[in-house]
């Protein structure tokens, strides 16, 4: 058999771009870094799919031959099929030079799994996403499998995606058929053929030319991935260029690029752009920040001493953990606390963070009511997640619902002042985020010599606690998650205090 030319992954990646594709096959050097989030998320998607196999228990992996051999993983499909094994997980096929690995190829599977009294002789192919929802891609992947395996010759009565049932609350053992929601996409699929057809021998014209494909930057970098060649095709964009501009539609931003306005201070002053934007542009050529006193003042004005600066961190895991919980609910598992009793008084700090291995929520509501007892307003960056977290803690501990309630009632949202612009920094580029505010107002408090540098990677750092058994890896994991909450919440005082002197 002839060494395959396009998978899965390479196919949706000629679909989003053929520059890429044609990158990947034979640049592969010039490829960016995988991002920790990215890593994550793959890692996430590789549990998800090896859970899923026990809905179809005893079933013989096909990829178990040599690493990287796809040939032999093709080959030793054919034999589980020929041999009669009715579950193949990781089931390879190849066809037209066209690799395909299919999570669960079953045969015999009744539609109205898993009562078994209907089965027929039949093959069921099933593809695992660790995602809630369906995607325009996952039809498109789903689509090339069929395409693949049926023009190999094996017929499938069905194609299903199983996906993350995010209505399912856990209780007890995790039950697979309900965390789990199966959809057949085979009308999708099949109404999908001829387009699949026509891709694949364009991306194959693609490999044979001589040439990378002389295509330019645009939104095709962003979706449905963003792209892994960035760094090669991205480096001619200038600094400050109009895509540094933070909220601003990626369509609005390429049709400046594309007219010929591809830095900021090249916006001309008539433009139909957002205010928002406006306010930045602006800002940037002026090279100094936008005050309103007034309107600082005001703010000010809610927030009472003492006062106490306070950061969640939450995780969300796909297969929920603990009894009571949903496929990705947040599930807080840390907080830092500065006070300040008054303007000039030393600062304090308290901090929870949990033990792994044990249900974090009620034993961090306790801590966190017990910290913020004293009077005074409670400061929060951004408080949306920190307040559905506590109303969400309300329906788990209905007992604390009236004390949460009273926290709830003195939270002031520092992010206010900076979302609003009373407060605008041109190095904030357009964004109110905690990260790009420290970056133009302090930067000598950096995440960047942190381990731990954002929240998704604190989520991931706590998760992987749960199953970690080498004590100087957890002991090194937890001090790095006290350093990066801590850095938060003293940021938000610090910036607390730059909008205090601004109205001094
Ligand atoms: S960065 Fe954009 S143009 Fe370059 S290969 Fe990726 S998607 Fe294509």
């Amino acid at each position: 058999m002839e060494k395959h030319i396009l998978s899965k992954s390479t196919f949706i990646r000629g679909l989003q771009c053929s520059k890429s594709l044609y990158l990947y096959k034979n640049f592969i050097q010039l490829r960016d870094k995988i991002s920790f989030e990215q890593q994550a998320v793959f890692n996430r998607g590789n549990k998800v799919g090896i859970l899923a196999q026990k809905l179809f228990p005893g079933g013989v992996d096909a990829s178990k031959v040599k690493r990287s051999d796809y040939t032999a993983a093709v080959s030793r499909t054919t034999e589980l099929i020929k041999s009669g094994v009715e579950v193949i997980y990781e089931a390879a096929f190849q066809h037209n030079k066209v690799l395909v690995i299919l999570d669960i190829l079953v045969k015999n599977t009744p539609n109205n799994f898993p009562d078994k009294s209907h089965w027929d002789d039949e093959w069921y192919a099933y593809e695992v996403k660790s995602s809630t929802k369906i995607s325009h891609t996952y039809l498109l992947d789903a689509s090339l499998q069929y395409w693949v395996i049926t023009n190999s010759g094996l017929l499938l009565s069905d194609m299903s995606l199983i996906t993350i049932n995010n209505k399912y609350i856990r209780n007890g053992e995790v039950k697979l058929n309900e965390l789990f929601s199966f959809t057949s996409v085979k009308n999708e699929v099949i109404r999908n053929q001829p387009k699949i057809e026509e891709n694949i021998s364009v991306s194959k014209k693609v490999l044979e030319q001589l040439q990378i494909p002389k295509i330019e930057i645009g939104e095709q970098c962003f979706s449905p991935y963003s792209c892994d060649f960035m760094g090669t095709c991205w480096k001619l964009v200038p600094a400050n260029s109009i895509f540094e501009i933070t909220g601003m539609q990626k369509s609005e931003q390429f049709n400046l690029y594309h007219s010929g306005y591809k830095t900021i201070s090249e916006i001309p002053e008539q433009n139909n752009l957002d205010k928002n934007v406006n306010i930045h542009v602006q800002s940037f050529k002026k090279g100094s920040p936008m005050i309103d006193t007034k309107a600082i003042s005001t703010f000010l004005d809610k927030a009472q001493y003492p006062l106490f600066f306070m950061d969640f961190e939450t995780f969300m895991p796909a297969v929920p953990i603990y009894n009571n919980t949903k496929p990705y609910q947040h599930i807080p598992f840390q907080y830092s606390l500065h006070y300040k009793k008054s303007t000039d008084s030393k600062l304090e700090h308290s901090y929870f963070l949990a033990e792994q291995g044990q249900d974090p929520r009620k034993l961090f509501l306790e801590n966190l009511l017990k910290d913020t007892e004293n009077i005074g307003s409670i400061l929060v960056y951004d408080a949306l997640m920190e307040r559905n977290v506590l109303n969400g803690l309300k329906k788990d501990f209905p007992e604390f619902s009236h004390e949460i309630d009273l926290r709830l009632k003195r939270f002031v949202d520092l992010m206010q002042p900076f979302q609003e612009r009373s407060y605008y920094h041109p190095l904030m580029k357009n964004s109110h985020s905690i990260k790009n505010l420290l970056h133009a107002l302090i930067p000598e408090l950096s995440y960047t010599n942190l381990q731990i540098s954002n929240g998704s990677m604190a989520m991931v750092a706590f998760e992987q606690l749960q199953t970690e058994t080498d004590m100087f890896k957890i002991l090194e994991t937890r001090e790095n998650l006290e350093k990066y909450c801590e850095l938060d919440t003293l940021a938000m005082v610090k910036v607390f205090e730059i909008l205090e002197k601004e109205v001094k």
